[in-house]
C-alpha cells in the first residue's frame, strides 16, 4: 500500500482529461477519424473509383457512408485520408453521410433524451462481435477512462440499465434475447449501437445469418462508427445521450 501512495505522488492523475479538457493525440489515433477525400480532387471519378475498391459499400459515386467504413485504408489510394471529425456519433444514420466524400455534417443534439440525467447505468450486449468493439466499450471502466468518475457506470442486469449499449452484427439467435433486453429496461432508456457491424453490418454485410442494420430490430438512439470506435468514442456517444457530449452543436430550441 505505501508503494502505491509513492507511485501516485510520482506520476500524478493518469486518468484521461476527457472530457473535461481536450482529448491528447494519443487517444484519437489517425484512424479513428473518418475518411476525407482530398479537396483538390474531383469528386466523382475519385469516387467512382473508390467505390469499387471499397470492400463494405461505404463508398457510393455520390459520397461516403461513414457508419459503414472499417477504416481499411484501402481508399487511401484513391485520394482519401483518415482527417475528419473525432468522436462522429450521430442520432440519424443520414447524419453519418457525406456527399462527394468531404467532411460530414455538423449534427443536431439529441434533446429526447436528455431526461437519462447525469448518472447512466450501461448494460451491454454482444450480438455478434469480432469482441474489438466488446474490449473498446468495456475499457471505459478501466482506472485510465474510468467512466466512473462521469456517474456512468456498467451493471449486470438490463433491469437496472438506462442504456442498452449494442456491438456486433445481430445475429439470428440474438433476435429475441435483444428484443427482451430493451423490454427489460425500465426507462427512460436509450440504445447505443456501437460500431460498424452494429450500425450497418460492417464487414459482415449481407451474412445470410445475420439481421443488420439493429435498427431494424431495436430503435437505436445513437450510433459510433468505427471498428472498433475508440474509448473516447463510446465516452463520447454515451454522453451525447444524456445531453452532456461536447461535440455537437446545440439546436435551437
Ligand atoms: S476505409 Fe472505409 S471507406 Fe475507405 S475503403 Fe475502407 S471501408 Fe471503404
Ligand atoms: S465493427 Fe469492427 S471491431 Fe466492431 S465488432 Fe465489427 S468487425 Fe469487430
Amino acid at each position: 500500500m505505501p508503494s502505491w501512495i509513492g507511485q501516485a505522488f510520482r506520476r500524478g492523475i493518469l486518468t484521461s482529461r476527457f472530457p473535461r479538457g481536450p482529448a491528447s493525440p494519443e487517444e484519437v489515433p489517425e484512424t479513428s477519424r473518418p475518411p476525407v477525400l482530398s479537396p483538390t480532387l474531383d469528386p466523382a471519378p475519385a469516387l467512382s473509383r473508390a467505390t469499387e475498391d471499397c470492400p463494405t459499400g461505404a463508398i457510393d459515386p455520390e459520397g461516403l457512408h461513414h457508419g459503414r467504413c472499417i477504416r481499411c485504408a484501402r481508399c487511401t489510394r484513391q485520394g482519401f485520408a483518415f482527417g475528419g471529425r473525432a468522436h462522429p456519433c450521430a442520432s440519424r444514420p443520414e447524419d453519418l453521410y457525406s456527399a462527394g466524400g468531404g467532411p460530414l455534417p455538423e449534427r443536431e443534439a439529441n434533446r429526447a433524451l436528455a431526461a437519462l440525467g447525469r448518472s447512466l447505468q450501461l448494460f451491454l450486449v454482444d450480438a455478434g462481435s469480432c469482441l474489438a468493439c466488446n474490449l473498446e466499450v468495456l475499457a471505459l471502466a478501466n482506472p485510465y477512462y474510468d467512466a466512473s468518475r462521469l456517474g456512468i457506470t456498467f451493471v449486470n442486469s438490463p433491469h437496472h440499465a438506462d442504456v442498452l449499449v449494442v456491438v456486433g452484427i445481430p445475429t439470428e439467435p440474438l433476435l429475441e434475447p435483444l428484443r427482451r433486453a430493451y423490454e427489460a429496461l425500465p426507462g427512460p432508456k436509450a440504445v447505443l449501437a456501437v460500431g460498424a457491424c452494429a450500425l450497418e453490418g460492417g464487414i459482415f454485410r449481407g451474412n445470410p445469418r445475420t439481421r443488420a442494420p439493429l435498427s431494424d430490430t431495436l430503435p437505436v438512439d445513437l450510433f459510433v462508427p468505427g471498428c472498433p470506435p475508440t474509448p473516447l468514442d463510446i465516452l463520447e456517444g454515451v454522453l451525447t445521450l444524456a445531453g452532456r457530449g461536447r461535440g455537437i452543436q446545440e439546436a435551437p430550441p
